[in-house]
């Protein structure tokens, strides 16, 4: 398939585009080869924070050499470990339903699907997998959601509230992120009132004509509706949204070049940028129908994560559970902040006995990593992480937390590291097995260890105290 390689219509003359093709391939194009010293001087730019220009960042996706693509990983894991430490933010999705009226030819969720087993989870199916989830040890959330007037703003919003009134045991929920449809901006304010955190949508592919080749049908055909989306959702007063390009199914250089488009759109606009970038890569589903010549490498996939954290130093990456574990072990070290773990997304699967075969009919693709939530903690606290279930800052109104870490000298040490060591140690209480809390404790010494704030020191043991006697939802 060939896509022409810069079009773009809009209907709209007064709308300006962010994303213009022409200029993309533009920047591509003319940082072709670039010399060993321009590409280290991007990368040192980027470790003095100084935030890179979207020829810098066309530059680092111009750096074939091995040399020089070693050098932006180690780049990229030179960044996260200065600045942001070994954190690692846990969710898991809960998808809600899959009814759906578009034809995306990537997802098994499609309408032309026939043989795709629809559901949507009742009120009491959502408390039941809210439970489970919660008995597992999870914290946050992102709720999923096929296209369907069934699942219109108010739906979406009830079923935030229902997650939100589930408390079992200890466990609670504390965040509901969402990744469901566009909405207008009525949709956003409704949904934004039931208290949800980030609303992600992914525009899959940049490219108008690619996006007009993979999105047959309904609502999901128009680009310019998905492009704005997240505008919307900032006039409505949700400042807190991500994006995400699907890879694998355009040039993948293309699409870290608009992600980082879009970042610098929305810091021009609203002064704050987006709070995650995914780069969800395409994995099997039920009758899959794309072009193969995008297919991403796990070598190409490894470095445009590093590219993207260089790129957009402050916003949080998310690695999610279609890769495995091998791969997401090695990716996690280019500047990662959240993965998902314990993820299942057949529908209603939490509170079932897992099948060792995924049926595609049931869910959207297929997984690479279905360890449980434990065993995902066990192999971070073993790989030096700490892993963490924090949601302080959203709640005490502390928003672009993300740039307050990049900038703010000492946030991390006064707030980000003592609140992942509170989360960590409410986890070792009450879920870990033995093995896991042994190790985790130990995680959580050396890493007090480091903080170097006696003050800040003594009030965490203090409150790591008060978890072991029964208290809960301590943070900074
Ligand atoms: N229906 C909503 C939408 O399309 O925005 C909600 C999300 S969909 C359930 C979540 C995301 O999964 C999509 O935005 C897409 O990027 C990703 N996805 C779809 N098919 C996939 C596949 N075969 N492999 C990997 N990711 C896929
Ligand atoms: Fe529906 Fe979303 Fe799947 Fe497209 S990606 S078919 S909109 S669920």
């Amino acid at each position: 398939m060939k896509f022409d390689p810069g079009s773009y219509n809009i209907k709209d003359e007064r709308m300006k585009p962010f994303i213009d093709p022409g200029e993309i391939w533009e920047f591509i194009n003319d940082t072709r080869n670039p010399g060993k010293q321009e590409v280290r001087d991007i990368i040192a730019k980027s470790l003095n924070k100084e935030r890179l220009s979207l020829r810098d960042t066309a530059v680092l996706i111009n750096a074939d050499d091995p040399e020089l693509v070693q050098e932006i990983k180690q780049g990229a894991r030179d960044l996260k470990d200065k600045i942001y430490g070994n954190r690692i933010v846990l969710f898991a999705p809960l998808y809600i339903g899959n009814k759906c009226t578009n034809n995306c030819k990537y997802c098994g969720f499609r309408a032309s699907n026939t043989e795709a087993i629809r559901k949507t989870l009742t009120d009491e199916e959502i408390v039941r997998e809210t439970e489970a989830l919660e008995d597992n040890g999870q914290k946050r959330l992102i709720l999923v959601y096929g296209e369907h007037p069934e699942y219109s703003a108010d739906y979406i919003a009830h079923t935030v509230k229902q997650v939100y009134k589930v408390k079992k045991g200890n466990g609670e929920i504390r965040r509901v992120n969402i990744n469901a449809a566009p909405l207008d901006i009525e949709g956003f304010k409704t949904v934004w009132e039931a208290g949800i955190g980030t609303y992600q949508i992914f525009q899959e592919t940049y490219h108008p004509e690619a996006y007009k080749w993979y999105h047959l049908g309904g609502k999901k055909t128009d680009y310019n509706w998905r492009l704005t989306s997240l505008d919307r959702a900032q006039e409505a007063g949700v400042d807190d949204v991500g994006i995400g390009a699907l890879f694998g199914l355009f040039d993948w250089r293309f699409e870290v070049l608009a992600l980082v488009r879009h970042t610098n759109h929305f810091e021009a606009c609203y002064n704050v940028g987006p709070h995650t970038i995914s780069f969800p890569r395409i994995k099997d589903a039920a009758n899959l129908n794309i072009d193969p010549q995008y297919e991403v490498s796990d070598e190409e996939f490894s470095r445009l994560v590093a590219i993207l954290r260089l790129a957009v130093p402050y916003t949080g990456l998310i690695l999610t559970a279609r890769e495995n574990s091998e791969l997401r072990k090695e990716v996690m070290q280019f500047g990662v902040s959240q993965i998902d773990g314990g993820t299942r997304i057949e529908l209603g699967s939490y509170t079932q006995t897992q099948n060792e075969e995924q049926n595609l009919n049931k869910e959207q693709f297929h997984i690479g990593d279905s360890r449980s939530l434990g065993e995902v903690i066990d192999e971070l606290l073993e790989d030096g992480y700490l892993p963490s279930f924090c949601t302080a800052c959203y709640r005490l109104g502390r928003t672009g937390e993300h740039f307050m870490e990049f900038s703010v000298p000492g946030f991390i040490k006064r707030y980000c590291t003592p609140n992942a060591i509170l989360t960590l140690a409410e986890y070792l209480v009450d879920y870990a097995r033995p093995h896991v809390a042994e190790k985790g404790w130990n995680v959580i010494e050396e890493n007090i260890q480091q903080l170097d704030d006696s003050k800040r020191t003594e009030q965490l043991r203090n409150r790591l105290q008060r978890i072991r006697q029964g208290e809960r939802d301590l943070y900074f």
